[in-house]
């Protein structure tokens, strides 16, 4: 599956930062040994076909709109009750159901955490590029609000900013060919304090949710699901689960660090943090000490040196 994500996903090479509207700063991003880009954008319609292509092959047919309403555990099994009044027997569940989860409820299990107070938005877009070299650009602004620009591929962007009115926004900067969609949400930051029990466990988003920036969200709840896959495959016994549970909470605590602090940076309204920030990513080194900061909070990478 990975070798379709990246052959169709477009690798975020080059990046450029903007102050005011203004140029702040534009570097390279590192490719870990010269192989695999460390992120590429690419449309969600995208990702879903590839993943029922895998599914296909593997003969998993997904069963559509089918809500969930109850969950239950025995000894021997799990069974889920659709609303529709549907009974699916199993003998394993993981919940990869969303922030929020019927089953993480079922389990009493809470999401604790914080929301963070601005409204955001997003839009994919086509949009009139003028920077072919840069496939992410964030533009920082002094009373904190953030417009993010990312490819997805074949002049299509997200653009996504923590106010609500992103196309106004971007339209300024670029103007704007074609919108294809667009959202306004509130953003948390919240985990839960252990991933299931007995024969029901959770993945993804049920279990953490935070802010976009890093782009984690799906990266960490895909990695949740293939932990599920080798505890189950490997033994599968209690123990093997209460280790799924301490990896992956370990994973989200450190995801959610990272990306709260990297919104923190972002979006502060402090001169002087702001005075540092800034003045530490136009450092003028190629990809100097603060920058491989920057893209170890912002982009997950790790350092090459
Ligand atoms: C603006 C924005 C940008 C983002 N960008 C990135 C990024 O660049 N990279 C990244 O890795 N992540 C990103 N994320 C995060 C990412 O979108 C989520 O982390 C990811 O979609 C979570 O996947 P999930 O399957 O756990 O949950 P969801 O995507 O919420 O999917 C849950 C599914 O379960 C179904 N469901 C819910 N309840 C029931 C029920 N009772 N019965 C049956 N089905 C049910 C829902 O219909 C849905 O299909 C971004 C998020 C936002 C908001």
């Amino acid at each position: 599956m990975v070798p379709a994500l990246l052959t169709r996903g477009e690798p975020l090479r080059h990046i450029r930062i903007f102050y005011k509207d203004k140029p702040l700063a534009a570097f390279d991003l590192p490719v870990p040994d010269g192989a695999k880009p460390v992120m590429i954008g690419l449309p969600q319609s995208d990702t879903e076909r590839i993943l029922l292509k895998q599914l296909a092959s593997l003969d998993v047919i997904p069963t559509w709109n089918t809500h969930i309403s109850s969950v239950s555990q025995s000894a021997d099994g799990v069974s889920a009750v659709s609303e529709s009044g549907e009974t699916f027997e199993a003998d394993w569940l993981l919940g990869a159901d969303g922030s929020r989860s019927v089953v993480r409820s079922a389990l009493g299990i809470e999401m604790e955490g914080s929301v963070y107070p601005e409204t955001w938005s997003m839009i994919d877009a086509e949009i009139p590029w003028p920077w072919p070299d840069t496939q992410a650009s964030p533009h920082l602004q002094p009373d904190g609000s953030v417009l993010f620009f990312v490819t997805l591929g074949e002049g299509r962007f997200r653009i996504i900013a923590n106010r609500a009115d992103v196309q106004a926004r971007a339209e300024a900067i670029v103007g704007i060919n074609k919108v294809f969609l667009s959202d306004t949400f509130t953003i948390s930051l919240k985990r839960v304090q252990r991933y299931g029990e007995g024969r029901i466990w959770i993945a993804g988003d049920a279990a953490h949710v935070h802010s976009p920036v890093g782009g984690m969200g799906m990266n960490l709840g895909m990695e949740d699901a293939a932990d599920f896959i080798t505890t189950l495959t490997s033994g599968g016994s209690a123990a093997d689960f209460a280790g799924y549970s301490e990896r992956r909470l370990a994973a989200a605590k450190r995801v959610l660090r990272v990306s709260d602090r990297g919104y923190r940076l972002a979006t502060t309204t402090n001169p002087v943090v702001r005075a540092a920030r800034n003045g530490a990513i136009k450092l003028p080194s190629a990809l100097g000490p603060a920058q491989r900061w920057l893209m170890r909070v912002v982009f997950r990478t790790r350092d090459q040196t």
